[in-house]
């Protein structure tokens, strides 16, 4: 069985996007408004000779404040479980939100590694969003553009060590 990588984070951040990279097709829905991906997406990841099952997540789209942080942690549990990897995506450019700060707790409570991406890192936009992903506590942020395919050579070092 090919190991298994999970994508998790809030709306919006270019999970799909990655998803998308990663596999080589259009079969994630990538949409301006955020909540667009529904389901949980699998699919055959191909990463400079690394292959593995990507799945794509959704699930932190609907939520209000008083419900939230229980459902998270079930959404999390759910999306971490069977996962050798999980890839948090944050958005480079707009930089940690207090969502973004919940699910990083949450994650460090967990046994499964996880990579963060500070994705949307293209150009100098991301630099800030970048160092703040460092006060996470979840290790190394890896640079990332999904969209222009950039940071992919850091994805693979980062993942490497886990697959
Ligand atoms: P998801 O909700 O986390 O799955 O995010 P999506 O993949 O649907 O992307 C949300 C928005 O961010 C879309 O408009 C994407 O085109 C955009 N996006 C994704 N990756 C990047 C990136 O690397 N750079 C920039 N500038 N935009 C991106
Ligand atoms: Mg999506």
């Amino acid at each position: 069985d090919l190991p298994t990588v999970i994508i998790i984070g809030r709306p919006n951040v270019g999970k799909s996007t990655l998803w998308n990279r990663l596999v080589g097709k259009k079969l994630a829905l990538v949409d301006d408004q955020p909540g667009v991906t529904r389901d949980r997406r699998m699919g055959d990841a191909h990463l400079l000779g690394l292959d593995f099952t990507i799945v794509d997540t959704a699930g932190w789209e609907d939520e209000d404040a008083a419900t939230l942080p229980g459902r998270m942690r079930k959404q999390t549990e759910a999306s971490l479980e069977g996962a050798d990897v999980a890839l948090f995506v944050i958005d480079a450019r707009a930089g940690l939100t207090p969502l973004d700060e919940e699910i990083g707790r949450y994650l460090r409570e967990s046994t499964v590694p996880i990579v963060v991406i500070a994705n949307k890192a293209e150009g100098k936009a991301g630099d800030h969003g970048l160092f703040e992903a460092f006060s996470l506590g979840l290790g190394d942020p890896v640079a990332l553009s999904a969209e222009h395919g950039e940071g992919m050579a850091d994805l693979f070092d980062a993942l490497l060590p886990h697959l």
